[in-house]
Protein backbone atom coordinates (compact mmCIF):
# COMPACT_ATOMS: atom_id res chain seq x y z
CA UNK A 1 0.00 0.00 0.00
CA UNK A 2 0.98 3.37 -0.74
CA UNK A 3 1.64 5.94 1.91
CA UNK A 4 -1.45 7.42 0.73
CA UNK A 5 -3.88 5.01 0.79
CA UNK A 6 -3.14 4.06 5.09
CA UNK A 7 -3.61 8.07 5.48
CA UNK A 8 -7.29 7.88 3.80
CA UNK A 9 -9.31 10.32 5.83
CA UNK A 10 -12.38 9.14 7.46
CA UNK A 11 -15.51 10.12 5.33
CA UNK A 12 -18.92 11.22 7.60
CA UNK A 13 -21.25 8.49 6.04
CA UNK A 14 -23.59 9.28 9.17
CA UNK A 15 -24.62 12.63 8.06
CA UNK A 16 -25.55 11.53 4.26
CA UNK A 17 -29.19 10.51 5.58
CA UNK A 18 -30.18 14.06 7.06
CA UNK A 19 -28.96 16.02 4.15
CA UNK A 20 -31.03 13.33 1.90
CA UNK A 21 -34.48 13.93 4.39
CA UNK A 22 -33.59 17.51 3.60
CA UNK A 23 -35.05 17.00 -0.01
CA UNK A 24 -37.93 14.90 0.94
CA UNK A 25 -40.21 18.04 1.58
CA UNK A 26 -39.15 19.53 -2.52
CA UNK A 27 -39.95 15.66 -3.91
CA UNK A 28 -43.47 15.69 -2.32
CA UNK A 29 -41.85 12.23 -0.20
CA UNK A 30 -42.14 11.06 3.32
CA UNK A 31 -39.55 8.39 2.99
CA UNK A 32 -37.17 6.92 0.14
CA UNK A 33 -36.61 3.62 -0.70
CA UNK A 34 -33.28 3.58 -2.03
CA UNK A 35 -32.53 0.44 -4.55
CA UNK A 36 -29.54 1.72 -6.68
CA UNK A 37 -26.02 0.64 -5.31
CA UNK A 38 -23.79 3.02 -4.98
CA UNK A 39 -26.25 4.95 -3.53
CA UNK A 40 -26.87 2.19 -0.96
CA UNK A 41 -22.88 2.53 -0.39
CA UNK A 42 -22.98 6.69 -0.07
CA UNK A 43 -25.71 6.26 2.59
CA UNK A 44 -24.82 3.54 4.67
CA UNK A 45 -20.47 2.27 3.56
CA UNK A 46 -21.74 -1.18 2.39
CA UNK A 47 -20.46 -2.42 -0.56
CA UNK A 48 -21.59 -5.85 -1.31
CA UNK A 49 -23.78 -6.68 -4.18
CA UNK A 50 -27.23 -6.61 -2.59
CA UNK A 51 -28.65 -4.35 0.01
CA UNK A 52 -31.57 -1.88 0.31
CA UNK A 53 -32.18 1.15 2.08
CA UNK A 54 -35.71 2.19 3.24
CA UNK A 55 -34.76 6.01 4.09
CA UNK A 56 -37.51 7.50 6.82
CA UNK A 57 -38.18 10.93 8.31
CA UNK A 58 -35.90 9.38 11.78
CA UNK A 59 -34.77 5.95 10.82
CA UNK A 60 -32.73 3.78 8.51
CA UNK A 61 -33.82 0.22 7.58
CA UNK A 62 -30.89 -1.74 6.00
CA UNK A 63 -32.24 -5.07 4.12
CA UNK A 64 -30.04 -7.77 2.92
CA UNK A 65 -29.53 -11.25 2.10
CA UNK A 66 -27.39 -13.74 4.00
CA UNK A 67 -24.08 -13.25 2.30
CA UNK A 68 -23.42 -10.01 3.99
CA UNK A 69 -24.87 -10.12 7.23
CA UNK A 70 -21.41 -10.33 9.09
CA UNK A 71 -20.18 -7.29 6.26
CA UNK A 72 -23.23 -5.09 6.37
CA UNK A 73 -22.94 -5.16 10.24
CA UNK A 74 -19.21 -4.49 9.53
CA UNK A 75 -19.30 -1.58 7.33
CA UNK A 76 -22.55 0.12 8.69
CA UNK A 77 -20.95 -0.08 12.30
CA UNK A 78 -17.39 1.26 10.76
CA UNK A 79 -19.03 3.95 8.63
CA UNK A 80 -20.79 4.82 12.18
CA UNK A 81 -24.46 4.75 10.47
CA UNK A 82 -27.18 3.91 13.09
CA UNK A 83 -29.80 1.33 11.10
CA UNK A 84 -31.75 -1.50 11.23
CA UNK A 85 -30.43 -3.89 9.77
CA UNK A 86 -32.33 -7.06 8.70
CA UNK A 87 -30.57 -10.05 7.05
CA UNK A 88 -33.50 -11.89 5.31
CA UNK A 89 -32.34 -14.85 2.66
CA UNK A 90 -35.45 -14.82 0.68
CA UNK A 91 -36.84 -11.96 -1.55
CA UNK A 92 -40.25 -12.59 0.18
CA UNK A 93 -38.86 -12.18 3.64
CA UNK A 94 -37.10 -8.98 2.36
CA UNK A 95 -40.54 -7.62 1.32
CA UNK A 96 -41.79 -8.47 4.51
CA UNK A 97 -39.28 -6.30 6.41
CA UNK A 98 -39.78 -3.87 4.08
CA UNK A 99 -43.44 -3.44 3.77
CA UNK A 100 -43.69 -2.82 7.61
CA UNK A 101 -41.20 -0.62 7.74
CA UNK A 102 -42.87 1.40 5.39
CA UNK A 103 -46.29 0.76 7.03
CA UNK A 104 -46.72 4.60 7.76
CA UNK A 105 -45.68 6.50 5.14
CA UNK A 106 -48.21 7.91 2.99
CA UNK A 107 -46.12 8.63 -0.18
CA UNK A 108 -42.74 6.61 -0.86
CA UNK A 109 -39.97 7.42 -3.38
CA UNK A 110 -38.48 5.14 -5.60
CA UNK A 111 -35.51 6.02 -7.09
CA UNK A 112 -37.37 6.14 -11.00
CA UNK A 113 -33.84 5.41 -12.66
CA UNK A 114 -32.65 2.39 -10.61
CA UNK A 115 -35.95 0.16 -10.44
CA UNK A 116 -37.36 -2.18 -13.38
CA UNK A 117 -40.58 -1.93 -14.66
CA UNK A 118 -40.88 -5.73 -12.80
CA UNK A 119 -39.81 -4.45 -9.78
CA UNK A 120 -42.22 -0.96 -10.01
CA UNK A 121 -45.00 -3.86 -10.57
CA UNK A 122 -44.07 -6.03 -7.27
CA UNK A 123 -43.05 -2.72 -5.42
CA UNK A 124 -46.94 -1.51 -5.96
CA UNK A 125 -48.36 -4.78 -6.15
CA UNK A 126 -46.95 -6.44 -3.28
CA UNK A 127 -44.48 -4.27 -1.19
CA UNK A 128 -46.35 -1.32 -0.66
CA UNK A 129 -50.17 -1.65 -2.02
CA UNK A 130 -51.28 1.31 0.32
CA UNK A 131 -48.98 3.45 -0.22
CA UNK A 132 -48.78 6.61 -3.23
CA UNK A 133 -45.29 5.61 -4.50
CA UNK A 134 -43.38 8.77 -6.47
CA UNK A 135 -41.12 8.44 -8.99
CA UNK A 136 -37.95 10.58 -7.68
CA UNK A 137 -34.86 11.42 -10.34
CA UNK A 138 -31.64 11.53 -8.68
CA UNK A 139 -32.02 12.58 -4.95
CA UNK A 140 -29.13 10.96 -3.62
CA UNK A 141 -26.84 11.34 -7.07
CA UNK A 142 -27.33 15.13 -6.50
CA UNK A 143 -26.25 15.11 -3.01
CA UNK A 144 -23.09 12.84 -4.54
CA UNK A 145 -22.06 15.45 -6.95
CA UNK A 146 -20.76 17.33 -4.16
CA UNK A 147 -17.51 15.62 -2.79
CA UNK A 148 -16.65 15.77 0.59
CA UNK A 149 -12.91 16.35 0.91
CA UNK A 150 -12.27 12.73 2.23
CA UNK A 151 -14.04 12.05 -0.92
CA UNK A 152 -11.47 13.79 -2.91
CA UNK A 153 -8.61 12.28 -1.03
CA UNK A 154 -9.66 8.87 -2.20
CA UNK A 155 -10.22 10.03 -5.71
CA UNK A 156 -7.15 11.66 -5.63
CA UNK A 157 -5.40 8.45 -4.34
CA UNK A 158 -6.99 6.65 -7.23
CA UNK A 159 -5.35 9.05 -9.26
CA UNK A 160 -2.31 8.60 -8.06
CA UNK A 161 -2.15 5.63 -8.59
CA UNK A 162 -2.88 5.83 -11.82
CA UNK A 163 -0.25 8.12 -12.68
CA UNK A 164 2.49 5.43 -11.15
CA UNK A 165 1.73 2.73 -13.14
CA UNK A 166 1.52 4.84 -16.47
CA UNK A 167 5.18 5.55 -15.61
CA UNK A 168 5.97 1.96 -15.15
CA UNK A 169 4.31 0.80 -18.53
CA UNK A 170 4.64 3.82 -20.79
CA UNK A 171 8.76 3.13 -21.52
CA UNK A 172 7.78 -0.61 -22.08
CA UNK A 173 5.19 0.04 -25.10
CA UNK A 174 8.84 0.77 -27.29
CA UNK A 175 8.98 -3.41 -26.89
CA UNK A 176 5.79 -3.66 -28.97
CA UNK A 177 3.48 -5.17 -26.48
CA UNK A 178 -0.07 -5.67 -27.72
CA UNK A 179 -2.64 -3.46 -26.47
CA UNK A 180 -4.11 -6.78 -24.51
CA UNK A 181 -0.47 -6.69 -22.83
CA UNK A 182 -0.64 -2.79 -21.94
CA UNK A 183 -4.17 -3.13 -20.43
CA UNK A 184 -2.97 -6.55 -18.49
CA UNK A 185 -0.06 -4.52 -16.87
CA UNK A 186 -1.60 -1.33 -16.39
CA UNK A 187 -4.45 -3.74 -14.06
CA UNK A 188 -1.22 -5.33 -12.37
CA UNK A 189 0.28 -2.55 -11.28
CA UNK A 190 -2.55 -0.39 -10.21
CA UNK A 191 -3.40 -3.07 -7.80
CA UNK A 192 0.02 -3.98 -6.95
CA UNK A 193 -0.16 -0.24 -5.44
CA UNK A 194 -3.20 -1.12 -3.45
CA UNK A 195 -6.19 -0.58 -5.76
CA UNK A 196 -9.02 -2.84 -5.55
CA UNK A 197 -9.58 -3.00 -8.91
CA UNK A 198 -10.01 -1.16 -12.31
CA UNK A 199 -12.51 1.88 -12.72
CA UNK A 200 -13.49 0.29 -15.95
CA UNK A 201 -11.97 -1.76 -18.71
CA UNK A 202 -8.92 0.03 -19.85
CA UNK A 203 -8.83 1.17 -23.14
CA UNK A 204 -5.68 0.67 -25.63
CA UNK A 205 -5.93 1.71 -29.35
CA UNK A 206 -3.23 1.82 -31.43
CA UNK A 207 -2.46 3.25 -34.78
CA UNK A 208 -5.89 3.05 -36.45
CA UNK A 209 -7.70 1.42 -33.40
CA UNK A 210 -7.19 5.03 -31.91
CA UNK A 211 -10.11 6.28 -33.81
CA UNK A 212 -12.69 4.36 -32.28
CA UNK A 213 -13.03 6.07 -28.98
CA UNK A 214 -14.39 3.18 -27.04
CA UNK A 215 -12.21 0.18 -28.88
CA UNK A 216 -11.22 -2.99 -26.53
CA UNK A 217 -7.60 -3.81 -26.27
CA UNK A 218 -7.04 -6.32 -28.92
CA UNK A 219 -4.10 -8.59 -30.35
CA UNK A 220 -2.68 -5.75 -32.32
CA UNK A 221 1.18 -4.78 -31.47
CA UNK A 222 1.49 -1.00 -30.74
CA UNK A 223 4.15 0.04 -33.25
CA UNK A 224 6.70 2.66 -33.72
CA UNK A 225 5.26 5.64 -35.27
CA UNK A 226 1.83 5.70 -34.25
CA UNK A 227 -0.11 7.28 -31.35
CA UNK A 228 -2.16 4.83 -28.81
CA UNK A 229 -4.67 6.12 -26.77
CA UNK A 230 -5.36 4.54 -23.45
CA UNK A 231 -8.08 5.45 -21.23
CA UNK A 232 -8.03 3.67 -17.50
CA UNK A 233 -8.57 4.61 -14.08
CA UNK A 234 -8.55 2.48 -10.73
CA UNK A 235 -10.60 2.55 -7.72
CA UNK A 236 -9.52 3.21 -3.64
CA UNK A 237 -11.86 2.73 -1.12
CA UNK A 238 -14.69 2.91 -3.96
CA UNK A 239 -13.57 5.90 -5.30
CA UNK A 240 -12.92 6.06 -9.63
CA UNK A 241 -10.14 7.67 -11.14
CA UNK A 242 -9.87 8.23 -14.82
CA UNK A 243 -7.14 9.76 -16.78
CA UNK A 244 -6.23 9.49 -20.82
CA UNK A 245 -3.15 10.09 -22.41
CA UNK A 246 -2.23 9.74 -26.39
CA UNK A 247 1.39 8.20 -26.53
CA UNK A 248 3.98 7.56 -29.60
CA UNK A 249 7.05 5.72 -29.58
CA UNK A 250 9.36 7.60 -32.17
CA UNK A 251 7.14 10.12 -34.06
CA UNK A 252 3.93 9.90 -35.98
CA UNK A 253 4.56 12.60 -38.79
CA UNK A 254 3.54 16.19 -38.85
CA UNK A 255 -0.95 15.84 -39.70
CA UNK A 256 -0.35 13.22 -36.07
CA UNK A 257 1.80 15.78 -34.22
CA UNK A 258 -0.77 18.40 -35.21
CA UNK A 259 -4.11 16.50 -34.08
CA UNK A 260 -2.24 16.19 -30.74
CA UNK A 261 -1.14 19.76 -30.45
CA UNK A 262 -4.97 20.84 -31.20
CA UNK A 263 -6.34 18.61 -28.52
CA UNK A 264 -3.74 19.19 -26.31
CA UNK A 265 -4.76 22.87 -26.48
CA UNK A 266 -8.63 22.20 -26.10
CA UNK A 267 -7.82 20.12 -23.36
CA UNK A 268 -6.20 23.21 -21.44
CA UNK A 269 -8.67 25.97 -22.32
CA UNK A 270 -11.03 23.26 -21.57
CA UNK A 271 -9.85 22.71 -17.91
CA UNK A 272 -8.66 26.15 -17.82
CA UNK A 273 -12.66 26.96 -17.72
CA UNK A 274 -13.44 24.62 -14.87
CA UNK A 275 -14.19 26.63 -11.95
CA UNK A 276 -17.79 27.30 -9.27
CA UNK A 277 -20.13 28.91 -11.01
CA UNK A 278 -19.22 27.88 -14.75
CA UNK A 279 -21.78 25.95 -16.61
CA UNK A 280 -20.47 22.81 -17.98
CA UNK A 281 -21.64 24.30 -21.72
CA UNK A 282 -18.94 26.54 -21.45
CA UNK A 283 -16.27 24.41 -20.28
CA UNK A 284 -17.27 21.81 -23.75
CA UNK A 285 -17.89 25.45 -25.56
CA UNK A 286 -14.10 26.21 -24.48
CA UNK A 287 -13.00 22.51 -25.84
CA UNK A 288 -15.05 22.52 -28.90
CA UNK A 289 -14.04 25.83 -29.95
CA UNK A 290 -10.43 24.81 -30.72
CA UNK A 291 -11.00 21.64 -32.44
CA UNK A 292 -14.20 23.41 -34.71
CA UNK A 293 -11.24 25.91 -35.81
CA UNK A 294 -9.09 23.83 -36.63
CA UNK A 295 -11.46 22.17 -38.72
CA UNK A 296 -11.94 19.06 -36.77
CA UNK A 297 -15.05 19.94 -35.56
CA UNK A 298 -17.15 16.77 -36.83
CA UNK A 299 -14.37 14.06 -35.36
CA UNK A 300 -15.35 15.15 -31.78
CA UNK A 301 -18.09 12.95 -31.61
CA UNK A 302 -18.85 12.80 -27.84
CA UNK A 303 -19.30 15.00 -24.58
CA UNK A 304 -16.18 16.80 -23.53
CA UNK A 305 -16.57 15.25 -19.56
CA UNK A 306 -18.54 13.72 -16.63
CA UNK A 307 -18.46 13.43 -13.69
CA UNK A 308 -16.22 10.98 -11.54
CA UNK A 309 -17.14 9.63 -7.99
CA UNK A 310 -18.08 6.37 -6.57
CA UNK A 311 -19.10 5.43 -10.31
CA UNK A 312 -17.36 6.74 -13.43
CA UNK A 313 -20.24 8.22 -15.00
CA UNK A 314 -22.12 10.32 -13.02
CA UNK A 315 -23.54 13.55 -12.22
CA UNK A 316 -22.78 16.08 -13.87
CA UNK A 317 -22.43 15.80 -17.31
CA UNK A 318 -19.85 18.32 -19.06
CA UNK A 319 -21.32 18.57 -22.90
CA UNK A 320 -23.02 21.14 -25.68
CA UNK A 321 -26.30 20.61 -24.20
CA UNK A 322 -25.87 20.55 -20.39
CA UNK A 323 -27.69 22.46 -18.49
CA UNK A 324 -25.85 21.90 -15.21
CA UNK A 325 -23.07 24.87 -13.16
CA UNK A 326 -20.07 23.54 -11.34
CA UNK A 327 -19.73 24.22 -7.85
CA UNK A 328 -16.89 23.79 -5.71
CA UNK A 329 -16.25 20.05 -4.85
CA UNK A 330 -17.83 18.84 -7.96
CA UNK A 331 -14.98 16.40 -9.80
CA UNK A 332 -15.23 15.97 -13.51
CA UNK A 333 -13.22 14.88 -16.53
CA UNK A 334 -12.34 16.99 -18.99
CA UNK A 335 -11.43 14.72 -22.45
CA UNK A 336 -11.58 16.25 -25.99
CA UNK A 337 -10.77 14.15 -28.35
CA UNK A 338 -10.32 13.85 -32.40
CA UNK A 339 -10.91 10.35 -34.45
CA UNK A 340 -10.34 10.23 -38.12
CA UNK A 341 -11.58 7.00 -39.27
CA UNK A 342 -8.77 4.70 -40.88
CA UNK A 343 -6.21 6.67 -39.09
CA UNK A 344 -5.76 6.72 -35.47
CA UNK A 345 -7.46 9.05 -32.95
CA UNK A 346 -6.14 11.70 -30.00
CA UNK A 347 -7.84 12.26 -26.37
CA UNK A 348 -6.43 13.33 -23.37
CA UNK A 349 -8.52 13.31 -20.31
CA UNK A 350 -8.03 14.59 -16.86
CA UNK A 351 -9.91 14.19 -13.70
CA UNK A 352 -10.42 17.81 -12.27
CA UNK A 353 -11.85 19.28 -8.87
CA UNK A 354 -13.62 21.94 -8.55
CA UNK A 355 -12.68 24.33 -5.85
CA UNK A 356 -13.26 27.64 -4.17
CA UNK A 357 -11.01 29.93 -6.37
CA UNK A 358 -10.59 27.64 -9.36
CA UNK A 359 -9.73 24.03 -10.16
CA UNK A 360 -6.89 21.20 -8.94
CA UNK A 361 -5.52 18.54 -11.83
CA UNK A 362 -5.30 15.42 -9.63
CA UNK A 363 -4.44 13.01 -12.86
CA UNK A 364 -0.72 14.69 -13.11
CA UNK A 365 0.81 11.96 -15.81
CA UNK A 366 2.92 14.35 -18.55
CA UNK A 367 1.23 15.03 -21.39
CA UNK A 368 4.31 15.15 -23.91
CA UNK A 369 2.91 12.77 -26.77
CA UNK A 370 6.48 11.54 -28.06
CA UNK A 371 8.27 8.93 -26.16
ZN1 LIG B 1 -11.43 7.90 -19.40
ZN1 LIG C 1 -13.85 9.74 -18.82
Amino acid sequence: MTASLTQLPPMDVAARAERLRGRFEQAGVDALLVTRLPNVTYLTGFTGSAGIVLVGPDALVFVTDGRYAEQAAEQLGAAGVEARIEVRVTQAAQRDVMSDAAGGYRRLGLEAHGVTWAQQRAFAGEWFPDAELVATEHLVEDLRRVKEPAEVARIHAACAIADDALAVVAPRLADRPTERDVALWLELEMRDRGAAGTSFDPIVASGPNGAKPHARPSGRSVEAGEPVVIDFGCIVDGYCSDMTRTLSVGDPGTEARHVYEVVRDAQQLGRDAVSAGADCSRVDKACRDVIDAAGWGDAFVHGTGHGVGLEIHEAPRVAATARDTLASGYVVTVEPGVYLPGVGGVRIEDTVVVTDDGADVLTRFSKDFLL
